[in-house]
C-alpha cells in the first residue's frame, strides 16, 4: 500500500536498550545498581491510593518545591518525561529544519537520533585523539547557521567537564549567531560545579538535569528543563498535557523531603568511586576522567571480549563501544563500595588475556 511515512523518521536508524536486564547486574546505563533504600521507598508506596491513580497528574507542587531546591522561581521550570523527552521538546523548540545542531560526538547518542527524528543538522564535533575536549574546535562549528549548541557537563561516557572560562567564550560566540546553549547536567549530583546560575541569568541558556541518577529513579521518568521564564514558555507550549506522571512527581518530592537521604547517596557513590579508582589504578589501569557517576576504563583485553564474557560467564553488564576513539574502554556504572567489589571481582575474572 502506498501511505505516508515522515521521511526523516524512516530513514532514522535506531537500536532501542537490550531487555530483560534485570536478570543481570546492571553497570551500563548509569543507573544506581541498588536503587533507593527499600524503606524509603515503601513509605512512599503507602501513600498511593485509587483515588491518587485516578486523578490526572498535577506537577505544580512539586515544581514550586524543586524551585526551593535549586534555589530558582517555578517560572524557571519544567518537568518532563525524563530528560529523553525534555531534550525532544528542546529540539523541537529551537531546532530548526535544515540547521545546525553542534555537540560533542560520540556522545549521549539521543541528540543525534533526535536531530536525525526531526530534520535537524547534526553538527559532530569530534575530541581530540587523547580524548579531550577542545573548545577551540567547538567555537568553530558554531555558525550564523547554528541554532542550538549541545554541552554535557560532565560528559558521557568520557567525564570531561567545562571550565566556567570555556562556556563564556561559547555565550559569546552563541550571543552573535542567536544560538541556544542547553547545558545537560544529568552527571550534576557527581560534579558540584553547575551552569544554573547561567541559565537562571541568560536569555539562550538552558541546563537539563535528571532524576534518573544520583536519585535513582529512572523507572519513573524524570527529567527537568531550567532556563528564564520566556525559554520556559516556549519549551511548554509544544509539551503534551500529561507527560510527568503522578508516582514521578510523588517520589520525587519525597526525596526533596528528605535532604539526608540524598547526601547519603551522594556519600555512598563517591565511597564506591573512590574506591574502584582507587583498586583499579594499583592494579595498572587507565581510568578517564571520572566526574559522572561512570567510571571509563581501559582493560588490558580487547574491551569488546571484556564486554561479552562479563555478561555471558558473570550476568553483569557494562557498555562498550564501537567508536574507534572509544572502542579500547569500558563505562562502568558506579554504585556502592558493596557493589564496586562485585564488579572488580568478575571485571578481573574476565580481563583475561587467554
Ligand atoms: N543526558 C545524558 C547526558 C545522559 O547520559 C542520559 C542517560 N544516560 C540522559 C540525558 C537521559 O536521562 P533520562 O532520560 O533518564 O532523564
Amino acid at each position: 500500500m502506498n501511505y505516508y511515512v515522515n521521511e526523516n523518521i524512516r530513514r532514522t536508524e535506531r537500536v532501542f536498550p537490550m531487555q530483560g536486564r534485570m536478570d543481570y547486574l546492571r553497570y551500563d546505563m548509569n543507573e544506581n545498581p541498588e536503587g533507593l533504600p527499600k524503606a524509603f521507598v515503601d513509605s512512599v508506596l503507602s501513600e498511593i491510593t485509587p483515588e491518587f491513580l485516578a486523578v490526572y497528574p498535577e506537577p505544580d507542587r512539586f515544581v514550586r518545591k524543586y524551585a526551593d531546591f535549586i534555589g530558582a522561581k517555578p517560572e524557571n521550570i519544567m518537568t518532563a518525561n525524563g530528560s529523553d523527552m525534555a531534550i525532544r521538546y528542546i529540539l523541537e523548540t529551537f531546532g530548526e529544519p535544515g540547521k545546525d545542531v553542534v555537540t560533542v560526538t560520540p556522545s549521549f547518542e539521543m541528540y543525534r537520533i533526535n536531530c536525525s527524528l526531526l530534520g535537524l543538522r547534526h553538527v559532530p564535533v569530534p575530541y581530540n585523539e587523547d580524548l579531550t575536549i577542545s573548545v577551540g574546535r567547538i567555537l568553530e562549528a558554531i555558525t550564523a547557521d547554528t541554532r542550538v549548541v549541545v554541552l554535557l557537563n560532565p560528559n558521557n561516557p568520557i567525564g570531561n567537564v567545562y571550565t566556567e572560562e570555556e562556556l563564556r567564550m561559547i555565550l559569546e560566540k552563541t550571543r552573535e549567531t542567536g544560538s541556544i546553549v542547553l547545558i545537560d547536567e544529568a552527571y550534576h549530583y557527581f560534579w558540584p560545579e553547575t551552569f544554573l546560575p547561567y541559565a537562571l541569568s541568560s536569555e539562550n541558556v538552558i541546563v537539563l538535569r535528571t532524576f534518573s541518577k544520583l536519585f535513582s529513579l529512572a523507572a519513573l521518568r524524570l527529567g527537568i528543563v531550567i532556563a528564564n521564564p520566556q525559554l520556559i514558555h516556549y519549551v511548554k507550549n509544544g509539551r503534551l498535557s500529561f507527560d510527568v506522571n503522578s508516582m514521578a512527581l510523588l517520589f520525587a518530592e519525597r526525596i526533596l523531603d528528605h535532604p539526608e537521604m540524598v547526601s547519603e547517596l551522594q556519600r555512598t557513590e563517591q565511597e564506591g568511586k573512590d574506591w574502584i579508582l582507587r583498586e583499579l589504578r594499583t592494579r595498572g589501569y587507565e581510568c578517564r576522567d571520572c566526574r559522572g557517576n561512570f567510571i571509563f576504563v581501559r582493560p588490558k583485553a580487547e574491551a569488546s571480549l571484556v564486554v561479552q564474557r562479563l555478561e555471558d560467564e558473570e550476568k553483569l553488564l557494562v557498555h562498550g563501544y564501537g567508536h574507534p576513539y572509544l572502542k579500547d574502554f569500558i563505562r562502568v556504572s558506579v554504585g556502592s563500595e558493596h557493589a564496586m567489589e562485585i564488579f572488580l571481582e568478575a571485571f578481573l575474572r574476565t580481563d583475561r588475556i587467554s
